[in-house]
């Protein structure tokens, strides 16, 4: 390979295996709605140790159908983080609910506790406490779950784990997924996720009444089994359509690569951990801090990100430019979301989130997937040498 080849920040790994089973399923009667669906919900659930897993079409789509089981109504409150994917917030908006935020820990990214803690005392007193929180699992860490469920019974909400960048990680021992702590969580198989079916999701939960829900809304809200029909005694042809639904279905190709990708995610988490170490031996004395990763968590490390030492915004710019123009695929996750132009409409405004906002100008991830080498990670460091001088000089 090209020695100065560009390296993506993130990439799919497929195997022969892989193709095999979506070759497999292209062969068979059924390329959707078949039996891999069933056999993908259920591998996954067992892996993290749920009772139940829903597979769609999109995170964003299990997002959504999550909000509505928990029955989010329009004019009440949804909160998440701004250093997330817009996916986060915009499920609130999808069922007309409000939302908004709680600032990060600058150390890990990852949900400030603090915060939490402030804004639910301020909500309290104003009667805008929130229906449903969504910490968020950046980078594969997961957020203090004990903390959160403590205060959820304190003041009454539930909580949807986005862990679109966490399967296979851990919380105090156990798999994230197992929602021990929340009603629901989520994963997304986007291909620069931990493991993919391309575009797909999947929700997680122990109760089987959300279980119900969330199938059903992921098709057009149809019920088809005899003892659920609201009508007795009906014709074999008969579906019922009991509430307003989507179509949100994943297929059996999708659901056998996603299946066929799982038998490796130990040995992804292992590479992709491994890589992070690495990176932590490679930058010491670098001007740079990675960020934590929380004690009693194992990170899934879908992410490298970085924080610059030098707070200025326009070296963070200049380093990030650098580093692009030697060829290296690195991304700030992420650009807070209240500073998006349409949530800038919905009255958010510049200095609402002071750590999210200084996180957006000063992280950088770096290139992190299975299979990036020895030689590319150097190629990485180099890289980060050059741009560190080349922008101190500048500045
Ligand atoms: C990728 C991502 C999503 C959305 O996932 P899709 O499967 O692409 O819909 C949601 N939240 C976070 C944090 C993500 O990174």
């Amino acid at each position: 390979m090209n020695k100065n080849a560009f390296i993506p920040y993130g990439c799919q790994s497929i195997s022969e295996e892989d193709i095999s089973a979506v070759n497999e399923v292209l062969r068979s009667p059924l390329i959707t709605q078949g039996p891999r669906i069933s056999a993908f919900e259920n591998s996954v659930a067992k892996k993290v140790k749920a009772n139940f897993g829903v597979a769609l079409n999109s995170a964003t789509s299990a997002l959504h159908v999550a909000c509505l089981a928990l029955e989010l109504k329009p004019g009440e409150y949804l909160w998440t983080t701004p250093n997330s994917f817009v996916a986060s917030a915009n499920c609130a908006l999808y069922c007309k609910a409000n939302i908004n935020f709680v600032d990060i820990n600058p150390l890990t990214g990852l949900i400030s506790i603090e915060d939490l803690k402030k804004k639910l005392e301020e909500a309290k007193l104003s009667k805008k406490l929130p229906k449903i929180l969504i910490p968020v699992h950046l980078g594969g860490s997961s957020c203090d779950m004990k903390s959160i469920y403590k205060l959820s019974k304190e003041y009454g909400f539930s909580i949807i784990e986005d862990a679109s960048h966490a399967i296979g990680g851990q919380y105090d021992d156990e798999p994230v997924g197992i929602c021990r702590y929340s009603s629901i969580t989520i994963f997304s198989f986007h291909p620069v996720k931990i493991i993919t079916t391309g575009e797909g999701g999947l929700a997680t939960t122990n109760e089987y009444s959300l279980y119900q829900r969330m199938k059903d809304l992921r098709s057009h809200g149809i019920v088809k089994e005899e003892m659920r029909l609201t009508k007795t005694n009906a014709p074999p042809w008969v579906y019922e359509q009991q509430m307003l639904g989507f179509n949100y279905r994943i297929t059996d190709i999708q659901c056998a690569l996603g299946l066929s990708q799982l038998n490796r995610l130990d040995k992804i988490i292992d590479e992709r951990n491994f890589l992070l170490n690495k990176y932590k031996y490679l930058t010491k004395g670098f001007p740079l801090r990675i960020l934590e990763v929380p004690k009693n968590v194992k990170s899934s490390v879908h992410l490298c990100i970085i924080r610059l030492d030098d707070k200025n915004p326009i070296y963070h710019r200049k380093v990030f430019e650098i580093l692009q123009n030697l060829g290296i695929g690195v991304q700030v996750h992420y650009t807070p979301i209240h500073l998006q132009p349409f949530y800038q409409s919905l009255g958010f405004k510049k200095g609402d989130f002071p750590e999210s906002e200084m996180h957006g100008t000063n992280a950088i991830s770096l290139p992190l997937f299975p299979g990036l080498n020895e030689s590319q990670q150097s190629q990485i460091i180099n890289a980060l040498e050059i741009a560190f001088e080349k922008a101190y000089k500048e500045n």
